[in-house]
This record gives structure tokens, C-alpha cells and sequence, in this order.
């Protein structure tokens, strides 16, 4: 049986506490399906999608968040970024050999976890932590200790069937006690990959909680969306030194971007390149207002 794409809320009664459980599965190997990762780095993917997921979900207002792990170890770059409607797509780059198991630490090397967020309508706000738990997960709940100081853990389980995970989190300004909190937790932690992953999330809710009062919410659907398009190519296009992108044209008559998270091509000849530069010229006094 195949377990759907789906974000669950829930709540617990008698405490001050919430919960999310998420199945990114086939998001997962829509992200995987166009670049060629080594294992390990498949698996710190669907682990970082389960994670933006989570963190997306405990957004108040329409906006997005990227998960960034970034240092000097032959992962230089792994990014997931995802928005209020579910819609996710991530990227990693690799600069060296990946030795089977290899751990995050060994792959990302002296590196950091960067968190933006921006919403739709304000400020973007960057939270910046470096690699000292061991796991993914422990670097979140590091994370959220101090930008947030909100209690906050963080399931992840991955398989070659799937990635699912659960987040537990004290709601903000209200009494919990730290053993309600750690007893939900505890019982949380019991999760088997198979279950999570492969079972549908009211059968693995009702194993873990059918001793507790919870609420749970109508599921919202997870996909693999990216949000490239031409124009956005175009703009990325301008940034370029113009000698150079002229250099390519004479050359090749053409030049030919790809988005690094989904793998569109997009191909523009001379006649397009005269356009976006033109387009730019005659927007540039709108955008000094
Ligand atoms: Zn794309």
C-alpha cells in the first residue's frame, strides 16, 4: 500500500503541546530523479525535506523557508527550500568522494546550518548555527533552543522505501511541564522507520498516542514543486557579465541555462538576450520607487 504525500496536525489536550507528522516519500524521489547523489547525500536530502516541511508548517503567515547546510567538506552545498502550501525542491552540490554511511559531520566538514525565512510580506530573518549535534535533527532542535527558545524535537526516519518524520513542539507563552513534554517525547521516540514511513499517519498516530488526548487535523498535501520559470531565468541571466554572455552567443548562437533544482533548460538566442536587456533598461525607474 502506498502512503500519500501529506502534512498532519495535532494537538494534545492536556498539555500545551503540538505535533506534526509529515510523509515527503515521493517528494523525496522527485527531488532525487533528475541529479545522480551518493547515497549518503540522498538520504541528508530527504532528511532536510522532511525537516523544511516541519518547519514550514509551524509558519504563521504565507512564506517560505530554506534549509541550508553549507562548509569546507566535499558536500560544499545542500538546500532544501519549501513554502506554506507544501510545495518543496532542494539541491545539493558535490565536491569530492562520499564514502558510503559517511556522517554529516565528515560530509559537510566545518560548516553551518542556515535557516530563511521570508514571507511573503516583510523581513526575511536568517538563523545561522553551527554543526554541533550529530544528527540533522539535533542541529534543528539546537537551532530552535536558541532562536526560538521554544522545547522543540524532531523525528527523522529514512529508508529505501521512504522519509517521514515528526515534529514536537511547546506552544508559545503556555505553561507545559518539562515531563509532560518529555513523557510525549519519549513515547514519540519509539516511532519505527517502517511504521512512519510506511504506514498511513492515523494508524502510527493512534500507536504512539492512543493513551493521550489529541487533536488531529485535516492533512495537507506535500508535493515536489520548483518555482523556476523563464523569466526568473532571465533575471539570473542579467546578472551575468554581459562580454561573457555575448562570448557564448557569437560562439554558440544560443545560451543555454538549466535550473540546478529541477533540471529545465532554458534556451535564449540573441533576438531574447536584446529583449531582457531592453526589459531591464525601461523597468529600471520603476524600481527605485
Ligand atoms: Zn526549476
Amino acid at each position: 500500500m502506498s502512503v500519500q504525500d501529506q502534512l498532519h496536525r495535532y494537538l494534545f489536550e492536556n498539555a500545551a503541546v503540538r505535533g506534526e507528522l509529515v510523509n515527503v516519500t515521493q517528494t523525496w524521489r522527485d527531488v532525487l530523479k533528475t541529479h545522480d547523489y551518493p547515497a549518503p547525500v540522498q538520504q541528508l536530502l530527504g532528511e532536510m525535506l522532511v525537516a523544511t516541511s516541519l518547519l514550514t508548517a509551524t509558519l504563521k503567515f504565507d512564506g517560505d523557508i530554506t534549509v541550508q547546510l553549507q562548509g569546507d567538506g566535499p558536500l560544499s552545498l545542500a538546500v532544501i527550500n519549501g513554502n506554506n502550501r507544501q510545495e518543496l525542491r532542494g539541491v545539493a552540490r558535490v565536491q569530492g568522494d562520499i564514502a558510503p554511511e559517511s556522517s554529516l559531520k565528515s560530509m559537510v566538514g566545518n560548516g553551518y546550518l542556515v535557516i530563511t525565512i521570508a514571507p511573503e510580506k516583510g523581513e526575511r530573518y536568517q538563523g545561522v548555527v553551527g554543526l554541533e549535534g550529530e544528527t540533522l535533527a539535533e542541529c534543528l532542535e539546537d537551532y530552535f533552543m536558541r532562536s526560538e527558545q521554544l522545547p522543540t524535537r524532531l523525528f527523522i526516519r529514512t529508508s529505501d522505501k521512504g522519509a517521514a518524520g515528526i515534529l514536537l513542539q511547546v506552544l508559545p507563552a503556555q505553561e507545559t511541564s518539562k515531563e509532560d513534554f518529555n513523557h510525549l517525547a519519549t513515547l514519540t521516540e519509539t516511532v519505527k522507520a517502517e511504521e512512519l514511513i510506511e504506514l498511513p499517519a492515523n494508524e502510527v498516530l493512534w500507536r504512539l498516542y492512543h493513551q493521550e488526548e489529541a487533536t488531529v487535523y485535516d492533512p495537507q498535501p506535500v508535493m515536489f514543486k520548483c518555482t523556476c520559470s523563464r523569466e526568473r531565468c532571465g533575471e539570473v541571466l542579467k546578472t551575468l557579465p554581459q562580454a561573457e554572455v555575448d562570448d557564448i552567443i557569437e560562439e554558440d548562437g544560443e545560451i543555454d541555462m538549466h535550473c540546478d533544482y529541477c533540471g529545465t533548460h532554458y534556451v535564449y538566442d540573441a533576438v531574447d538576450i536584446a529583449a531582457i536587456r531592453n526589459a531591464s533598461v525601461s523597468s529600471g525607474d520603476d524600481r527605485l520607487h
